[in-house]
């Protein structure tokens, strides 16, 4: 039958689709899967990338859904310029020190040097907060809640990677103010949450949300939670986004000196207010790439594909009739039809002059979810051949009832993908009391837990001895000392700590909670 023949061509396609296998040469592999993915392209600019409609499709999935989270949350958008000046972006000591390596300035404009140059913003908080002390008047301002979506600059010099570390990315960033401690915590958490559900409900990754430590906190805040996520092939931990609390830092006197005439005690005079910022950028694209993408290229998680099921007709061969090929194509796009009035995201590849063959290979290289295939005889049983683009399972299924067939298919798909990478990331992580076994488990690509002190001294010292690298490392890898990437709110898959008995696994110190350690980006 011709339609094994396309098969059997597309099988031997495949195995050089992607040029590079990902067990093999992991960065080039991604790479390699972004520009054929046609997410992404170089730009002139070092550290700086073009997303294309492929990827920027994806970020708007995010934003969407996001977007109208918060808004329940009573969270307003504004915005508020990108450039900030030296004397407001220097106020905050502890943040200017930890942002001002990477911020970028301008200090030209056209053939005059400016008088004083001016900051890009890596972040807001400097940009916004003078203005909140001046909109938060009394405690009936409060809570005030605002967000932007917008790209900020950070001039980083260690390996940009493309969506994981580049040098200006788009965001969102809340920054919001309140009366009381326990209703900013509160918060933090809630945003915190749905960072998680952006992570394993739309782009099927699984996440630990925990709280950094204090060395790996935000420059400037109380505290950070954050989502910690896991790439399998590197063996690297990653954060996916995060949600500070920034205490009273920045409404202090001496900052940005933002408060309000206690509701409670007027007499008592004034409240510095407790502020959050939390942010979520396009490093999530990413990191949904590495964690599902496979040797055919891409594979999207069906919530932010932009087309969720590719309708290809088939079996048509130089013999086929007029009459028979324009019942397939019109077949193809009665069932786009169909599936759009069941909700679903559907495209027919009739293009003229392609192979079968060479849309299988294009769309799978593009990772939509589920294609559909129809030829002449399928159409003679009302029926197509679906193939699912994660693990490659071929069933037929009836014409009849094809919306809500399709939409489980699709739910099955997401929840199958996560389940996948679920089972990758819990089986990765290696619980450590030794420190003899905690440098093996590094090496074997995996992330430790481990009870820990919670000293600095600690973590540096951890990050040094775990750096002293085993095996050479490649030019374009991050570093090979180990970093603290969370403590996990969950403790309970690990044995209780016991106060005074458990001890440190670097240094023998009393432990106080287990903590996830890895190398990562
Ligand atoms: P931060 O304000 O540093 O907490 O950053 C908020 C989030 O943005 C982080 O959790 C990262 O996921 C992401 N992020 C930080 N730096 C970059 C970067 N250079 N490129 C892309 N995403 C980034
Ligand atoms: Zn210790």
């Amino acid at each position: 039958a011709p339609k094994e023949k396309e098969d059997a061509k597309i099988e031997g396609a495949v195995q050089i689709a992607i040029g590079v296998k990902k067990e093999v040469d992991f960065p080039a592999w991604y790479t390699n899967v972004l520009i054929k993915a046609d997410m992404l392209d170089y730009y002139s600019v070092s550290g700086c990338y073009i997303l294309k409609p492929w990827s920027y499709s994806i970020w708007e999935e995010i934003t969407q859904w996001f977007n109208a989270e918060i808004k329940e949350l009573g969270v307003q958008n504004s915005y508020f310029p990108m450039f900030v000046s030296q004397k407001v972006l220097e106020r905050e000591k502890d943040h200017i020190e930890g942002f001002s390596p990477e911020v970028a300035w301008v200090t030209r404009a056209g053939n005059s040097d400016l008088e004083e140059p001016i900051a890009i913003r890596p972040t807001s908080e400097t940009a916004m907060y003078p203005y909140y002390a001046k909109w938060i008047k009394s405690h009936r301002d409060l809570p005030l809640k605002l967000n932007q979506w917008n790209s900020v600059v950070r001039w980083e010099f260690k390996n940009p990677q493309p969506f994981l570390r580049t040098r200006e990315f788009l965001w969102q960033e809340g920054h919001t103010a309140f009366l009381t401690k326990p209703e900013a915590d509160t918060e933090v958490r809630q945003i915190l949450d749905l960072y998680r559900r952006v992570f394993e409900d739309l782009l099927a990754v699984p996440v630990i949300p925990g709280v950094k430590s204090e060395k790996e906190k935000f420059a400037g805040g109380l505290y950070t939670t954050t989502v910690e996520g896991f790439i399998p092939t590197s063996g690297r931990g990653i954060q996916g986004a995060t949600s500070h609390c920034l205490g009273q830092n920045f409404s202090r006197p001496e900052m940005f000196n933002i408060f309000v005439e206690d509701p409670n005690d007027p007499t008592q005079g004034k409240t510095y207010v407790w502020q959050n910022s939390w942010g979520l950028s396009t490093r999530t694209i990413g990191v949904m790439v590495m964690v599902h993408g496979d040797n055919q290229g891409l594979v999207l998680p069906p919530r932010v594909a932009s087309v969720q099921v590719v309708i290809v007709p088939c079996g048509l061969t130089a013999k086929t009739t007029e009459e028979s090929r324009a019942k397939v194509n019109t077949a193809c796009e009665e069932l786009v039809k169909t599936l759009k009035k069941a909700g679903i995201r559907a495209k027919a590849d009739l293009r003229e002059g392609y192979t079968p063959g060479y849309k299988f290979n294009d769309w799978e290289q593009k990772g939509v979810p589920l294609r559909l295939e129809i030829g002449p005889n399928d159409l003679a049983k009302q029926q197509t051949l679906s193939v699912r683009r994660d693990t490659g399972a071929k069933n037929p299924v009836d014409l009849a009832n094809i919306g809500p067939t399709v939409t489980a298919l699709l739910d099955t798909i997401q929840s199958d993908m996560f389940s996948k990478a679920k089972a990758t990331y819990d089986s990765s992580i290696k619980e450590i009391t030794h420190w003899d076994d905690f440098v093996p488990a590094l090496d074997a690509k995996n992330i430790v837990a481990i009870p820990w002190c919670e000293v600095e001294e600690c973590e540096d010292d951890i990050k040094e001895r775990s750096g002293r690298a085993s095996e050479p490392q490649d030019e374009r890898a991050p570093s090979a000392g180990a970093k603290s990437l969370c403590i996990p709110f969950d403790q309970s898959r690990w044995a209780p700590i016991v106060a005074g008995q458990t001890k440190c696994a670097a240094c023998g110190k009393d432990a106080k909670r287990w903590t996830l350690y890895g190398r990562s980006y």
